[in-house]
């Protein structure tokens, strides 16, 4: 009997998580930073799919239900995020429910950690739910750059991979425009309530403008946006001091899941900005490139002449990607920096580079610990004038990131701090954050900053 059980599992895995069409049915997406989930639900529709984004964190406690408290925290926010909302829709719809009208977005990525597992695990809770075995889970995932064969018809991929990497761009800017004017708005509240406006208008101007050719009305759109947002900066206010912000990617960018830490860091005198989410996609490309480059050597070590063009394929396909996401990120972010001095993203080649040279860490161990380490050291070296490494509690490359960046940052004379999330609310965390700043404040004073 328990044989079945796990063949069954198996089977729901294999066949209701994947890629699928989704066509007609309501695409449901997790948000994780507060912009860029919209933007990407504005370009499925644009694409002529029912995308929505869910309500995030309300459904904290049915994650919290459904998980034994060992799974990283990501996995249990988004977990009660579908299951709440699948709660709401059925009182909603009553007999109307149908399962199968929805599809629940969940990535995944390869490598030593667990996030490949988020969607198998909430694959098997939604199958204990009545009827919620018939919700399909989409997945893409980091093993072959989240590539979107299956869940996009063939003949409009390229343009919605390249409207989709834009949106991802497009919010990392927004949340950087945010956090540069936020520390010095006229008002207190106006930075936030900017924000919140815009945000409809650039969700309106992907679902418009997505499927078209070329971005230049969602460009146009953004300098607008871009331009605006500079007028709320107090020219009178003096500089503060500036925070990078690492760690793993969900948690330090959901707001709700790291407390608003960013906003802590303001109140405590900190300009702050955080890793954007483009690092990752570009990362996971960039490993293609790096990991078609070893096959080649092997390969043609071995003399295998199939696999040698095999592996050199793969080597320009991943190239050429990464060439145009990386021509999509530069445009977008000149275009924003002719008006404000937002910070440009690093070049994933120039942290293996910065990891090299420090030889603490590599690009061949994987995970986010090498992307938050050498971001650590170039923040450093850029001049920050300190450093958080946000994370789930018990996550593992943070854990790595932590081992190796604390000793370094100290080494270098950089406030460091590790904040770590699990959804409980701990007593001396405002007061370590505002240590912190005391120290980045001290040595903001004697070096200055970026
Ligand atoms: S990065 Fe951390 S939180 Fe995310 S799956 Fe891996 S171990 Fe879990």
């Amino acid at each position: 009997m328990k044989k079945v059980y796990q063949l069954d599992t198996f089977r729901a895995i294999s066949e209701r998580v994947g890629q699928f069409n989704v066509q007609g049915k309501r695409f449901l997406i997790p948000e994780m930073n507060r912009i860029g989930a919209h933007l990407l639900a504005g370009v499925f529709r644009s694409f002529g799919i029912n995308a929505s984004v869910m309500e995030t964190y309300e459904g904290l406690d049915l994650g919290k239900e459904f998980t034994s408290g060992k799974e990283c925290f990501p996995c249990v926010v988004t977990l009660g995020d579908i299951l709440l909302f699948m709660k709401k829709e059925r009182e909603r719809l009553g007999n109307r429910f149908n399962p199968e009208n929805y599809v629940y977005f969940m990535p995944e990525s390869d490598g030593p950690c667990r996030f490949g597992m988020y969607n198998k695990y909430h694959r098997i809770v939604l199958d204990t739910f009545p009827d919620l075995d018939r919700v399909k889970i989409a997945s893409l995932s980091s093993e072959d750059a989240y590539s979107l064969d299956g869940l996009i018809p063939k003949e409009k991929m390229r343009d919605f991979r390249k409207a989709a990497y834009l949106s991802m761009v497009v919010g990392d800017i927004l949340d950087r425009l945010l956090w540069k004017i936020r520390p010095y708005e006229r008002d207190q509240g106006m930075a936030d309530k900017f924000i919140d406006e815009t945000m409809g208008r650039i969700t309106e101007s992907f679902s418009k403008h997505s499927c078209e050719k070329s971005p230049s009305g969602i460009l146009n759109d953004l300098v607008e946006i871009v331009r605006e947002g500079k007028g709320i900066i107090d020219p009178d206010i003096p500089q503060k001091p500036l925070i990078g912000v690492v760690g793993e990617i969900y948690v330090r960018s959901h707001l709700k899941s790291n407390q608003d830490t960013i906003r802590t860091l303001e109140k405590f005198g900190a300009e702050a900005i955080n890793a954007s989410i483009a690092e990752w996609v570009n990362y996971t490309t960039y490993d293609q490139v790096r990991l078609a480059k070893i096959a080649i050597r092997l390969n043609l070590k071995k003399f295998r002449l199939k696999e040698i063009k095999e592996s050199l394929l793969r080597y320009l396909k991943y190239n050429l990607t990464l060439f145009h996401q990386y021509r999509q990120q530069t445009k977008a972010y000149r275009m924003a920096r002719n008006y404000i001095d937002i910070e440009e993203d690093h070049k994933i080649g120039h942290l293996d580079k910065v990891l090299r040279k420090n030889n603490t860490f590599s690009f061949e161990v994987g995970t986010e610990a090498c992307l938050s380490i050498s971001a650590a050291l170039e923040c450093a070296h850029m001049g920050y004038n300190g450093i958080v490494n946000i994370f789930p509690f018990t996550c593992m490359p943070s854990n790595v990131t932590s081992s190796i960046a604390k000793p370094l940052m100290a080494k270098l004379n950089i406030p460091y701090i590790d904040v770590s999330y699990d959804g409980s609310f701990q007593p001396g965390r405002e007061a370590a954050l505002r240590t912190f700043m005391y120290q980045a404040y001290q040595h903001f004073k004697s070096h200055g900053r970026a």
